[in-house]
């Protein structure tokens, strides 16, 4: 086949999504400028689990050495009754079925370390530039290419395809799709990494098995995992509000947290105080849409897709976006058939899994006799059946159509 020419491609936002993003387009032989509105790039102090499609998205993108450097690969996922404290079921990430089936690693890490890697691999590659404290205010296009203008500037950056990784509130999608403001799931999650040492008692003994926790209970859980080389440890409670009120952030409040948690378990109340309190994150999703094309304009990343966390996908499916775009852009020289192969190739899984994590959240945070017929149903399930997962974590085979 042969090469296209270089395209010039404007990525906007510099989280997980976008540099991914500006890191396979580059590969694939073309030029980037990525524009981040922040002055410095940056993640938040928390913990992100890679599922093994995220790890050949990484390995794909030339990254995985560099994130396996400080990433842990915990043995078990691990769900817990958050009332009894006794264990529900859990996956054997070590059996031979999991390497079997993946191939490749489920890793957990911190969110600066993977961004970091991200972060090195575009700033050493020479066809990306990155540009740091330049806000997009909107975008305007025609035959003969697309035209980004700043909130802090009257320059304009000339591209030819653009890529809107601007996130949750991506004010590009706004401008494109219109479907109005995410939707408030009235869950709010409280989150941080604290050193491991910190975890004492029958915590300390589940920090050190490094498995994945998830302590499930009635309208709320906890996740607990190790990050960097197991020197962190990532804690994050989730719960429901009963004092939702939009346009205000006077819900899901830490009295509401205690509240929620206090009929958990000795172990879920011992962690509780050391969840981190810094901040709080309402939850949000969408509603799946197809429409990610816009003539030279394509989304991705939670531009796209924004889920609910249960699966714990958001990023992953950020990263599969990446590397579907690099290989459509590799392929093809017009922006327009490049978008419509990656269009072809990821909406509809995406979909499925924005639909998947709010039903495996309303799972998890069942209640009564339905947390009971959960249990049940779980318990019988062996440690090495990953039927359940499989599809999540397996991306579909590349599919760029023939022209
Ligand atoms: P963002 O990280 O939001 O990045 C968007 C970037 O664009 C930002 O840097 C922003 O400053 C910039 N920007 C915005 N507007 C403009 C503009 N106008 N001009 C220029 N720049 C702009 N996912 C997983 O895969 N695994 C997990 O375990 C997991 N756990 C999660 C737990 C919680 C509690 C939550 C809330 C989410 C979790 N996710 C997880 C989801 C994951 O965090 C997101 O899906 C992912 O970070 C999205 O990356 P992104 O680059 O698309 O968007």
């Amino acid at each position: 086949s042969v090469t296209p020419d270089p395209l010039r491609v404007a990525v906007v936002g510099g989280g997980i999504g976008g540099l991914a993003a500006a890191l396979a387009v580059a590969r694939s032989g073309h030029h980037v400028t990525l524009v981040e509105r922040a002055s410095r790039f940056g993640e938040i102090g928390a913990g992100l689990q890679l599922a093994p499609n995220a790890s050949l998205a990484l390995e794909q993108l030339g990254v995985l050495p560099a994130v396996r450097r400080t990433a842990v690969a915990p043995p078990r996922l691990v769900m817990m009754d958050a009332l009894t404290g006794d264990e529900v079921t859990s996956l054997d990430l070590r059996s031979a079925a999991y390497t079997e089936r993946f191939a490749h690693p489920y890793l957990v890490t911190h969110r600066t370390d993977l961004h970091a890697a991200l972060l090195t691999a575009c700033q050493e590659h020479p066809s990306v530039t990155l540009r740091t404290g330049h806000t997009v205010t909107h975008v305007d296009q025609d035959e003969s290419g697309a035209r980004l203008h700043f909130a802090e500037s009257p320059a304009v950056l000339a591209a030819d395809a653009v890529v809107a990784a601007d996130g949750l509130r991506s004010r590009l999608r706004q401008a494109l799709v219109g479907d109005g403001d995410p939707v408030c799931s009235r869950y709010v999650a409280f989150r941080g990494a604290l050193p491991t040492r910190r975890m004492t008692g029958r915590m300390s003994q589940h920090a050190a098995s490094e498995a994945v926790m998830v302590w499930a209970g009635p309208r709320m859980h906890l996740v607990q995992y190790p990050v960097r080389r197991g020197e962190l440890y990532n804690q994050v409670a989730v719960f429901e509000s009963d004092h939702y009120t939009p346009d205000s952030d006077d819900w899901g409040t830490e009295a509401e947290l205690e509240e929620r948690f206090a009929g958990a378990c000795r172990t879920v109340r011992d962690a509780l105080p050391l969840v981190s309190r810094d901040r709080r994150w309402p939850l949000y999703d969408r509603l799946p849409v197809d429409t990610w094309v816009h003539g030279r304009i394509v989304l991705l990343g939670d531009a796209a897709h924004p889920m609910l966390q249960y699966l714990a996908q958001g990023a992953c499916q950020a990263l599969e976006d990446a590397v579907a775009l690099g290989q459509a852009l590799g392929r093809y020289g017009d922006p327009g058939e490049a978008f419509a192969a990656y269009a072809a190739q990821r909406t509809q899984r995406a979909a499925d899994i924005q639909t998947q994590a709010r039903r495996f959240g309303e799972i998890c945070h069942l209640e009564g006799m339905g947390a009971t017929f959960r249990n049940l149903h779980l318990r019988s399930r062996g440690s090495d059946e990953f039927d359940d997962m499989s599809w999540v974590w397996t991306p579909a085979a590349a599919f760029v159509p023939a022209r």
